[in-house]
Order: C-alpha cells, then sequence, then structure tokens
C-alpha cells in the first residue's frame, strides 16, 4: 500500500516544524548530563510556572476522571474582566498555536492568499500551506514589519494578514498607532490576526481592543507559554471580534483545552505580582545579554521579547559548539538568519553562562 498515493497534495508538499531540542535528547545524543545543559531555544520561562497555578494544576489533575468544560467558561470570564471585554470576545484554544490553525480551518482554502512578514513565526506559514491556501511574505525593514508593504500586498484574495509584534525571531515591536493604522486601513474582506505572544514583556505593550469595539476583523492572539510558564499545558486565547470567536468555536473540537490546564492558566490570571516579576526579571536579563555580546564584540538586535538575535558568523557551527558545551539555543538559517543565533533571556546565572560559553565557543569556530 502506498499510503503517499492517497494522501491530500498539501500533505506531501507541507514543512515540517523543527522544535527546539529537548535537554533529553541533547543529554543522549552528545553524552551529556542532562543536569548540566540548559535550554535556551523555546523562549519558555526559566522561572517555571507560577506557584499558585501549579498547586491549581495538582487539584485539578485529581478530578481528571472527567471530560473538562469545552466552553471554558471559568477562563473566558476572568479573561473578559481583565480585558474589559465581553466572554464572547474571546476564543480559547490547546496553545495559541492552534488558534492559528482555527483560523485556517475557518477560512483558507485552495486560492486564498494569506500576507505575512519574514522572517516571522514559521506556523503561520505552515498553516497557510496546509491548507492549501498561498503564503505572501513581506520582508521585514529595519528588523521590524514593514507594515505598509504588507498593505500593498493584499490583493481581492487576501483572506488573513499576520502581524506578529513583538515579532518572533527579531524581538522587534512596531507601535500601537502603527499597528492600529494598519488594521484601520485594511479592506472588508481581510482579517488582521495580531499574534501578542510576548506582549507581556513590553514595558507598555499596544492596546488593540479599539479595534474590535469598532467592528474590525480582528483577532489578537495570547498565550500562557510565555510569561506564565505553562508551555507544556497547551493554553493560550484569542480576542476580539465576538463574531469571528464564534466562527472559530464551530471549528474547534468539542474538549480542546484540558482542565488542567484551565485550572492552572486561572490560577496564573491570578497571580499577577509572579508575572509582574518575571517580567522585571526578562527586562534585567535582556540588559545582562546585551551587556555581555557587547562586550564580546558582537552584533545584536535590541529585543523588548524574552529573548534575542545575536550575529555569531556561522550560526550553525556556533549553535554546535554551544550543544556541545551544554548551552542549547536557537539556530535561525531556516529563517533566512545563517549568521545568526536566537537566544531565550534564562536566569541571571544561566545568562552568564550562555555568555561564558559563547565566548569558547566563539574562539573555537574562529581556529
Ligand atoms: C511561543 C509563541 C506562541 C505561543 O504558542 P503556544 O501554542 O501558545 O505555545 C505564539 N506565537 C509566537 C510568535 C510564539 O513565538
Amino acid at each position: 500500500m502506498n499510503f503517499e498515493s492517497l494522501a491530500k497534495r498539501s500533505v506531501l508538499t507541507q514543512p515540517v516544524y523543527e522544535p527546539g531540542k529537548p535537554i533529553e535528547y541533547v543529554a543522549r545524543e552528545l553524552g551529556l548530563d542532562p543536569n548540566g545543559i540548559i535550554k535556551l531555544a523555546s523562549n519558555e520561562n526559566p522561572f517555571g510556572p507560577s506557584p499558585r497555578a501549579l498547586e491549581a494544576a495538582r487539584h485539578a489533575l485529581e478530578k481528571g476522571e472527567l471530560y473538562p468544560d469545552g466552553g471554558c467558561f471559568e477562563l473566558r470570564q476572568k479573561l473578559a474582566v481583565e480585558r474589559g471585554l465581553g466572554a464572547d470576545q474571546f476564543i480559547v484554544g490547546n496553545g495559541s498555536n492552534e488558534i492559528i490553525e482555527l483560523l485556517g480551518h475557518a477560512f483558507l482554502g485552495p486560492g486564498d492568499e494569506v500576507v505575512m512578514a519574514t522572517p516571522a513565526f514559521v506556523v503561520y506559514k505552515l498553516v497557510t500551506l496546509l491548507f492549501g491556501a498561498k503564503a505572501v511574505e513581506v520582508p521585514l525593514r529595519e528588523w521590524r514589519h514593514d507594515l505598509a508593504a504588507m498593505a500593498a500586498a493584499i490583493t481581492p484574495r487576501t483572506k488573513l494578514v499576520f502581524v506578529c509584534s513583538p515579532n518572533n525571531p527579531t524581538g522587534t515591536a512596531n507601535t500601537e498607532a502603527e499597528l492600529r493604522a494598519f488594521a484601520r486601513a485594511l479592506p472588508a474582506h481581510v482579517i488582521v490576526a495580531f499574534d501578542e505572544a510576548y506582549a507581556d514583556f513590553q514595558e507598555s505593550a499596544p492596546d488593540l481592543r479599539p479595534l474590535a469595539e469598532e467592528g474590525r476583523n480582528v483577532v489578537c492572539l495570547r498565550t500562557f507559554s510565555k510569561i506564565y510558564g505553562l508551555a507544556s499545558l497547551r493554553v493560550g486565547y484569542g480576542y476580539g471580534s465576538a463574531q469571528l470567536c464564534a466562527l472559530l468555536n464551530r471549528v474547534r473540537q468539542p474538549f480542546n483545552v484540558n482542565a488542567i490546564a484551565q485550572a492552572a492558566a486561572v490560577a496564573a490570571l491570578d497571580d499577577r505580582e509572579f508575572a509582574e516579576n518575571c517580567a522585571r526579571e526578562n527586562r534585567a536579563g535582556l540588559a545582562q545579554l546585551e551587556q555581555g555580546v557587547r562586550s564580546l564584540g558582537l552584533e545584536f538586535v535590541p529585543s523588548v521579547a524574552n529573548f534575542m538575535l545575536i550575529k555569531v558568523g556561522d550560526g550553525m557551527r556556533v549553535f554546535d559548539a554551544l550543544q556541545r558545551r551544554g548551552v542549547i539555543v536557537r539556530p535561525v538559517k531556516s529563517y533566512g538568519l545563517p549568521e545568526w543565533l536566537r537566544v531565550t533571556v534564562g536566569t541571571k546565572a544561566q545568562n552568564e553562562r550562555l555568555l561564558a560559553e559563547l565566548r569558547v565557543a566563539m574562539a573555537s569556530c574562529l581556529s
């Protein structure tokens, strides 16, 4: 039986997402002690989940025999209060990645076009291709989304536009005024998804809620994977147009978000102090990395997120050298940046370790 001849064409041509390698993989492959390895590759929270979220998750696990609340009632209520929106203006997903996929389910098919920046989060392109639509990629300008060029790339076939601010993998952001003006100038047949996965790390993040209030086709994506430290539990959400959220709700699985994740997310929202502390530590970590990288004489892209691009020359080679020394970072060759590495901001001690190992790795790659 040749299953490939039975599969949809879009499956055969679908590119594969390359995640940051788990610590255990690297330890096995290189014969290293996993306890000596640090992972600064996937923008995870170096401080773990909030203790209150952990406690809520443990408690929820005891009712593991029951199906979760498919409507995520409590979490949406809490989010609605927090953001001053209606509970019907939220859609909760198995990570915000699921919501990107739901946008594909609801809106994309062959012949449709999706406008996105490049380099930007690769999942926009993967979902676009999965649904047989065409990815229209617009290069960044001075490391930020070129919103004028993106607006110019819109055609009558454009269904969806992704804007990632702060952007992954660059850590750069567009201003509130830029983002609002962009959404307001879009034709009525275009939906815009603002990916705000890293907005929690910004000192004052753009407020795009007025766009939803004006009735625009807008959905903003947020996640509990980054500042809330719950990446393993898979929970994120979209907010914006109630009509859009209702459509996305139709195409999701009935129980797409598990009860443990829902309970942890609710408790995480209550622990404001933890999130604020993580944001503060992250800003200090960014400053520490900037200073360290500068003293190594390396170029970097100033970031407002929890990661930073560093120019190291041969990215794959330095990535390998760092990995052999027990520091996992992210090469960004697949993002068209072969000379750069993307490094997650860690704890103070992890950042120190990274800088020290980077110095050695750079020296070994020069010789
Ligand atoms: C990490 C990240 C997300 C979050 O994905 P989850 O599915 O919620 O874990 C979303 N968008 C971008 C750009 C990211 O880097």
